[in-house]
């Protein structure tokens, strides 16, 4: 039996015949196995979702009650039997809730691992390493200019320049889901116990996250401040805010961005970043090549991002690799054009 004969990749995602199911499919199809709630991952309309509690429910937050015909909750660690195959959902270290995909049958074991990372993240359960025969893997940041370095680190300079600028409010641009609230408990672990203010887009995420037991501190709403009392605050608002006319409700407002793109300093000038920091929910170039290695897998499937140089490195490695090409990842969170983000509410 080949891989293939298993997943068989698909332009709308992976597709498992035998066991008849979709992983994180860009259409609609009868049954997705979702790997996180990630928009480009997980979209509205299929027949059925498994998925886990976590992403389930975040699903339902963003497309509400509807968003699937039925939907069936699975733990990390627990196997279901899908038509002879057998699927186990591992930590991915993403986000809340995001989870690898082991796919099992005739003894030969395909992992999805979704977006991943393998640093730790107080938002979420940590990356689980799980041998396969065969290892899809993402490539966002998959060129060697890609280091992230310590979040904590930049969570310094952050509050530095807070400290420094104390009659300016800080405007801190990041990605609705994940990236806000782990930025308020990397800010919280730093120290920081001032109420942290937020824009709307950030807010039902943030509340389920607490929900789910991440304790994140006095949050605010920034709508409904005061102006003057903004001065020497940090708000945590979607970056595509940062060049909104919301930001005139904010005292000489500095505009900061947490990324892993923000390596590239020049994205940051195009987009009118004072404060780059290096923070990214995705594995960086010697994470994505010590993970594929420590699979143990002997073929590699690149998807979303910079495939190629992933796909060659696999190759000076004796691996076999091929890109995917699987059209629609990377509309949501960083793997998506740096720019991008939600509306304001
Ligand atoms: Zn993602
Ligand atoms: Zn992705």
């Amino acid at each position: 039996m080949r891989p293939e004969d298993i997943l068989l990749p698909t332009p709308a995602g992976v597709c498992c015949k035998i066991g008849g199911f979709h992983i994180d499919p860009t259409r609609p199809v009868e049954r997705a196995l979702i790997t996180h709630a990630h928009s480009d991952h997980a979209r509205a309309g299929h027949g059925a979702v498994l998925a886990t509690q976590e992403t389930l429910d975040l699903m339902r937050l963003r497309y509400g009650d509807n968003f699937a015909g039925t939907t069936q909750a699975i733990a990390y660690g627990e196997s279901l039997d899908l038509g002879g195959v057998t699927v186990t959902f591992h930590p991915a270290g993403h986000v809340l809730g995001s989870a690898q995909i082991e796919v099992a049958a005739n003894g030969l074991t395909i992992v999805a691992s979704g977006d991943y990372k393998n640093v730790a993240d107080p938002t979420c359960a940590p990356f689980e390493l799980v041998p396969c025969d065969v290892f899809i893997t993402e490539a966002t940041f998959a060129l060697p200019v890609f280091r992230h370095g310590n979040p904590d680190a930049e969570i310094a300079k952050l509050l530095r320049s807070v400290a420094l600028f104390p009659e300016r409010a800080h405007l801190v641009g990041a990605y609705s889901l994940g990236k806000a609230q782990r930025l308020i408990a990397l800010i919280r672990r730093a120290g920081y116990d001032a109420p942290i203010y937020l824009h709307g887009a950030m807010e039902s995420i943030t509340r389920y996250y607490e929900s789910r037991g991440t304790a994140l501190g006095e949050l605010r709403l920034a709508r409904g401040a005061a102006k003057p009392n903004l001065a020497g605050t940090i708000t945590i608002c979607p970056p595509s805010a940062l060049n909104d006319l919301w930001t005139r409700r904010f005292p000489d407002p500095l505009a900061a961005f947490a990324s892993g793109w923000m390596r590239v300093r020049a994205r940051a000038r195009q987009q009118g970043v004072a404060l780059p920091l290096v923070i990214s929910d995705h594995a960086d170039w010697d994470g994505l090549t010590a993970t594929i290695a420590a699979t143990g897998a002997g073929e590699i499937w690149v998807t979303h991002g910079q495939e190629d140089a992933l796909v060659h490195w696999c190759g000076t490695r004796g691996l076999k690799a091929r890109p995917l090409d699987i059209v629609g990842y990377g509309d949501e969170d960083e793997a998506g054009a740096p720019d991008n983000g939600e509306a304001e509410q």
